[in-house]
């Protein structure tokens, strides 16, 4: 890839006061594998599932996933592997999967709702991920997590599989970590009882801002109010972080907030770390993390935090 070749990506990351920071990448297809791979990425902070089924006339066997997750691991070594379950449903559907229509998809059968009601498809899908972790440093994230029932439920379902799997003599990764996608209110209500169960979290601000403010990420009539600066999105990612980090947990962020490079100050500034972002924008984002300094960096997210209009963050982060 020419752009990865004339950007000079360095393999770690850093402030200008030196904080180590981690650039992880998201990945939707396979083929975005090599560009993380140029990029430098430290690993897949976010492999969304979904697109081996929606390209696909079924439901792809348990094989099949096996070797498309496989590749993934493979490609990574030793770097570590998020995969997130399926989440279809809101404004992704299976043209093969008959449901009744939904007035409102994005409140209905999405993510792990759709997973817990159709827990052939899930166990399928466990599997697969298992098994391709086995040699590998690989987690499984759960998509739109309301609830820690929900959470329980799901890792239930994982030692169910884990289980089977062992009674079949079929190697997998016995380490593979579970957590969560935080982009519900709910999920940032609850965050600390959901930081005693799980053992990391991502922040998914993409949905975050939909259902903290209510406006359809799909809808055009009201994209102007669909605001990752808005000071309710900001707030509710300064307490997850900081309930993760007060629990020890693994925190990281994996909505297109974290790839804005004028948003990288406040995030680091609340104690982000960790970032995953697609491949085409590592190369800025690096350079803004090493433009920053961790002192600028937290004095610019408590001023942040301090604002109550969106007409003032946005006066900040244009004179910053
Ligand atoms: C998010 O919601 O921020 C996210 C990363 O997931 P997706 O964009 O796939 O919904
Ligand atoms: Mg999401």
């Amino acid at each position: 890839d020419a752009l990865a070749a004339a950007l000079p990506m360095k393999p770690e990351s850093y402030t200008a006061d030196g904080t180590r920071i981690q650039i992880f990448a998201n990945i939707n297809l396979l083929s975005d594998l090599k560009l993380a791979d140029e990029f430098r990425a430290e690993g897949v902070g976010l492999y969304r599932s979904e697109f081996p089924f929606i390209i696909r006339n079924d439901f792809p066997s348990e094989e099949e996933q096996y070797r498309v997750y496989k590749r993934i691991v493979e490609s990574m070594g030793q770097r570590e592997v998020t995969f997130r379950a399926l989440d279809i449903g809101g404004d992704k559907l299976l043209s093969y999967q008959d449901e009744v229509e939904e007035a409102n998809p994005f409140l209905g059968l999405r993510g792990i709702r759709f997973l817990l009601r159709n827990k052939d498809v899930f166990t399928e899908q466990l599997r697969a991920m298992l098994r391709a972790g086995a040699g590998g440093n690989s987690r499984i994230m759960f998509p739109l997590i309301a609830s820690v029932d929900e959470f329980v439920e799901a890792k239930e379902l994982v030692l169910q599989c884990m289980k089977e799997l062992d009674g079949r003599g079929v190697e997998y990764n016995r380490d593979t970590k579970l957590g969560i996608m935080v982009e519900l209110p709910s999920a940032v209500t609850l965050v600390e009882d959901l930081a005693h169960e799980v053992d990391f979290m991502s922040i998914g601000t993409n949905d975050l801002i939909q259902y903290t403010l209510a406006v359809d990420r799909t809808n055009e009539m009201v994209s102007k109010l669909y605001l990752a600066h808005h000071p309710a999105i900001l707030r509710a990612i300064d307490r997850v972080v900081s309930v993760a980090r007060s629990h020890r947990k693994d925190v990281s962020i994996c909505g297109d907030i974290a790839r804005d490079a004028k948003m990288i100050p406040f995030l680091l500034g609340v104690g982000i770390r960790k970032l995953s972002l697609s491949p085409r924008q590592m190369f800025e984002i690096q350079q803004a993390v090493e433009a920053v300094s961790m002192e600028k960096a937290v004095y610019a997210a408590r001023q942040m935090l301090e604002l109550s209009r969106i007409s003032e963050m946005e006066e900040f982060l244009k004179n910053t």
